[in-house]
C-alpha cells in the first residue's frame, strides 16, 4: 500500500535517533522500502548537516543495516543535498562521485544582496526578522531569490527528486497572508514546475508538516498543476523522529488520488517505478 519513504534523517545529521532506530520502525510499520537521506555536508560548519569526514561511516552504516534487514525491507542510501550556488550543488563532482542510490535536491539557504547566506527553513518569527533585516521587508524579492536558487538547482540537475518544493510558502504566508495566491507568486511557482517537467525530474510530496500544520510541500493547491504537467511524485515524510516516518502518508495519497494522480514513484529493485496508488 505505497508504504515507502525516501526522505529521512538520523543522528548523522539533525535527526533525533540512530539510523537503526528508523530502520527498525520502518520494518515494524511494514514499509517495503526505506531510504536514508541525511543532510549532505556543506562547505562550512552547520548545525543541520553531516560533516564530510563522516560520509564513509554513513555509507558503511547503511550497508551494514541493509545486510542485516535484507529479508524484511529494501534499504537505500540517499542524501539530501543543498543547492547553494554554482559551486556547491547536487551535480558537483564530489556528490556525483559518492556511491548513492539516489539524491535529493533541496533549497534551504539563499543569498542576500550582501552575499550572506540565510536559512529560509526556519521559524516564522525568525523568517520575519530575516526579511526585515536583509530584504527591507520586500517579500517578493526574498521569495524571488528562493525560486531563483530552486531554478538553478533544477537546471544543473544531478539529483532524482526535488525536496519540499515551495517550502518557503509557509513562512511567506505567515508574513503576508494570501501572498502565495498573488499573480507574481503563482508565476514563480509555475515557472519552476514547468522547468521540473521539462527536465524530467520527480517532485516530492513532503508530509513533514502535516500533523502540526495540515500542510504539504508543495501545497495541495498545486497538485492539479503538477498532475497536468505529468510530473511524477514521491510521497515522503522527511522525518527526524522514528515515530513520524509514516505521518501524513495516507492523507497525501488520498489527496493525490482525488487530484487525478493514479500512481506514485517508488524505488524498488534499484529502479524508480510508477506504482498505482492503493496497490
Ligand atoms: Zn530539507
Ligand atoms: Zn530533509
Amino acid at each position: 500500500m505505497n508504504q515507502t519513504n525516501y526522505h529521512s534523517h538520523c543522528d548523522f545529521c539533525d535527526g533525533k535517533a540512530p539510523m537503526e532506530a528508523f530502520v527498525k520502525e520502518a520494518v515494524a510499520e511494514g514499509f517495503s522500502a526505506y531510504g536514508v537521506s541525511s543532510h549532505a555536508p556543506l562547505p562550512f560548519p552547520s548545525h543541520y548537516t553531516m560533516v564530510k569526514e563522516r560520509v564513509p561511516e554513513y555509507l558503511q552504516e547503511i550497508a551494514r543495516l541493509r545486510a542485516l534487514y535484507d529479508d524484511r525491507i529494501e534499504l537505500y542510501a540517499g542524501m539530501e543535498i543543498d543547492y547553494l550556488d554554482k559551486d556547491s550543488h547536487p551535480a558537483n563532482a564530489y556528490f556525483q562521485s559518492l556511491p548513492l542510490d539516489y539524491r535529493i535536491g533541496s533549497v534551504h539557504l539563499i543569498y542576500t544582496d550582501e552575499g550572506r547566506l540565510i536559512d529560509t527553513d526556519t521559524s516564522s518569527e525568525h523568517f520575519h526578522a530575516l526579511l526585515a533585516q536583509y530584504f527591507k521587508g520586500d517579500l517578493r524579492r526574498m521569495v524571488g531569490a528562493y525560486f531563483q536558487a530552486s531554478m538553478e538547482m533544477v537546471e544543473l540537475g544531478g539529483f532524482d527528486f526535488v525536496g519540499h518544493a515551495d517550502k518557503i510558502a509557509y513562512n511567506a504566508e505567515c508574513c503576508v497572508p494570501g501572498v502565495t495566491g498573488e499573480a507574481w507568486y503563482a508565476q514563480l511557482r509555475n515557472d519552476f514546475f514547468d522547468l521540473v517537467a521539462e527536465k524530467g525530474l520527480m517532485l516530492e510530496i513532503n508530509t513533514k508538516a502535516w500533523l502540526k500544520r495540515q500542510r504539504f510541500f508543495p501545497d495541495k493547491s498545486c497538485w492539479k498543476g503538477i498532475a497536468e504537467r505529468g510530473i511524477p511524485v514521491v510521497v515522503n515524510s522527511d522525518s527526524h523522529l522514528p515515530s513520524l516516518i509514516n505521518a501524513g502518508r495516507r492523507e497525501a495519497l488520498e489527496g493525490l488520488k482525488a487530484m487525478g494522480f493514479r500512481t506514485v514513484r517508488e524505488l524498488h529493485g534499484g529502479k524508480w517505478q510508477d506504482v498505482p496508488i492503493g496497490a
